[in-house]
């Protein structure tokens, strides 16, 4: 046996066993006649201690020894004099009799400390040094941990997990497809799968009424934010339900959760609100409810007072930020420079100033006086010490400005505690979305959500005015502001599926070239069915109270979708290239 424990195992109650460890050398530091070194391995750190005056040989040999060799030392714990009870072994010391090296390391490039002092690139180049760390070891544990009671909560709900294959034929999710050219079939490509959506649908037509897989997907975007080119989904379809059944189901795997991997308990239902009222109130199809500031709607209050930009708008709404009464003029300069940057996009802002004293000070004094000031007031709830910001224009993207605006004041407030958990389903999204330029409809989830029963006139209708207001039966669960599931009821019916497609301009035979699987699978029998997928690597970081997902990754890519430790994607070789019947039209870079 290479070792008898590990490194985080030993304590006071262990004195006077004769024990090997196995592990990485943190440091090594001389004092007095001694040596100390700190072995590391995935449990934790033990301290080991040479005595020069007993063991002038054993203690050169500890000399030689530098960071990250991989050493086995044999040797006898003891009671320490200095305790260190920042860590659980703190107490307690290895008296060496031996030191093997099992193998010498380099002098790593950054250090292996809880902060090291290397940067993104360095570090992300040596992975596997980083991994060393323990923030990113803590990472992966609470991962695996997600991971494993995900499994434990689906299999005791009878859930089957399923594989999928990877090599398939583009599922569409609004992503451009990654895709793999085939020696076999010349000049044709598979796609990798944006997410196994239609596979999970026939397996329902197949008669796995509860499927679930924890799978990697896949989608050629440009990695705005904090995206990767390749992620996991919780993916989950069930069959016989309606859409209580899905959101009961899975609100129970997200408290089990909380409760198994955070030790939280939430209590009573998670609240349910609808995309309208989400727009409306938050200013965002992914609210965070961690805090009020909500947006009101003061188009009709404030319109025909002579303030020219008010009356020409065709919405008008505000926040009102408790306690910021207080804030200078330069800092409401300040902001409202900010919410002219093309993030938020407004075009200005109005503010009105809640004195203490009850009187009112507002940057439009001019056109309202103080009865219409304290109306506004009244209509927003507003009280001495409150801040009233005013944005106007048109009503969505006006809705979105004040959304982003909400979010700002809620950071800069402090209001947005990551140890605080808000969850919540935002439920019934327009199906469909036009655009403009394309001049066509895109499915606002994919084209496999059903519309409400209610809207199935309106869906068959061929005014656009009609299939605007088609509601889908759709569903997202949302996290302290971020969107971590997705889900809708399906359709299952091949006309209605048929009918999807024309809407969305695919002609009856690019239709039947591309889906014609799916939809001839409806023929036979599909059960009603619906199901949701999790983003696992932020649902992750967010139990982990971080923004990023990168570090909940074992190896994720960078920023350009590069892993910078392969250096991939890299050229294949001409022979592989003709292999592929591939002839490539990139530009030579001179190296
Ligand atoms: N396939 C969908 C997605 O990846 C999720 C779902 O509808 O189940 O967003």
């Amino acid at each position: 046996m290479y070792r008898s424990h590990t490194c985080g195992e030993l304590r006071l109650a262990d004195a006077g066993r004769e024990v090997t460890l196995a592990g990485w050398v943190q440091r090594t530091r001389k004092m007095g006649g001694m040596t100390f070194i700190d072995l590391r391995d995935r449990y934790g750190i033990t301290q080991l201690v040479v005595d020069e005056s007993a063991s002038p040989a054993l203690n050169e040999e500890a000399g030689k020894l530098g960071r990250e060799y991989v050493v086995q030392v044999k040797g006898q714990v003891a009671e320490r004099s200095s305790k260190n009870n920042r860590i659980p072994t703190g107490e307690i010391e290895v008296q060496l009799h031996s030191i093997q090296v099992l193998n010498a390391s380099v002098v790593p490039p950054f250090t292996i400390e809880d902060d090291s002092d290397g940067g993104e690139e360095i570090r992300s180049r040596f992975r596997y040094l980083d991994l060393r760390r323990n923030p990113l070891k803590k990472a992966l544990e609470l991962r695996h941990k997600m991971a494993h009671e995900v499994r434990n909560y689906l299999d005791a709900q009878h859930f089957m997990e399923i594989e999928t294959p990877y090599l398939i034929k583009s599922t569409p999710e609004g992503a451009r497809d990654f895709v793999v050219p085939s020696r076999m079939n010349p000049g044709q490509f598979y796609a990798l799968p944006q997410s196994p959506q239609t596979f999970k649908q026939l397996l329902m037509v197949a008669g796995y009424d509860r499927y679930f897989q924890i799978v990697r997907c896949f989608r050629d975007e440009d990695l705005r934010a904090d995206r990767q080119p390749e992620f996991t989904q919780i993916d989950c379809e069930m069959s016989f339900v309606e859409r209580e059944d899905i959101l009961n189901t899975f609100e129970g795997m997200c408290k089990a959760l909380f409760k198994n991997v955070l030790g939280r308990e939430l209590e009573g239902q998670f609240p349910r609100i609808s995309y309208a009222d989400a727009m409306n109130y938050y200013g965002s199809d992914k609210p965070d409810i961690r805090f009020g500031m909500k947006i009101s709607e003061l188009t009709d209050l404030v319109k025909g007072h002579g303030f020219g930009v008010f009356d020409d708008a065709p919405y008008i709404g505000g926040i009102c930020v408790s306690g910021a009464a207080e804030y200078t003029r330069k800092q409401v300069d300040e902001l409202t420079e900010w919410v002219k940057r093309p993030q938020v996009g407004a075009k200005g802002m109005v503010y009105v100033r809640c004195n203490a004293d009850g009187s009112f000070k507002s940057s439009v004094d001019k056109f309202y006086g103080p009865e219409q000031l304290a109306a506004i007031a009244t209509a927003m709830q507003a009280q001495p010490g409150d801040l009233i910001l005013i944005l106007c224009g048109p009503r969505k993207k006006t809705q979105e400005a004040l959304g982003t605006l909400r979010i700002e004041m809620g950071n800069r407030l402090g209001l947005r505690n990551p140890e605080e958990y808000a969850p919540l389903w935002v439920c019934d999204f327009p199906l469909l979305e036009w655009d403009d330029e394309t001049q066509r409809f895109y499915a606002m989830h994919h084209p496999f959500t059903a519309p409400k029963p209610e809207d199935m006139d309106k869906f068959f209708s061929d005014k656009k005015e009609d299939l605007e207001q088609v509601c889908a039966n759709a569903y997202d669960f949302v996290l302290n502001g971020t969107e971590v599931g997705g889900g809708s009821i399906r359709i299952h019916d091949a006309q209605v599926q048929k009918r999807m497609f024309e809407v969305l301009g695919f002609s009856e035979a690019d239709a039947e070239e591309r889906f014609g699987f799916i939809i001839n699978a409806f023929r036979y029998g599909a059960p009603p069915h619906g199901g949701i997928a999790f983003g696992f690597d932020r649902f992750c970081a967010l139990f982990g109270g971080q923004e990023t997902i990168r570090d909940y990754i074992a190896f994720p890519k960078n920023n350009q979708g590069r892993d910078v430790m392969l250096d991939a994607p890299a050229g294949i070789d001409q022979v592989q290239m003709d292999e592929l019947f591939l002839e490539s039209k990139a530009p030579v870079v001179e190296q």
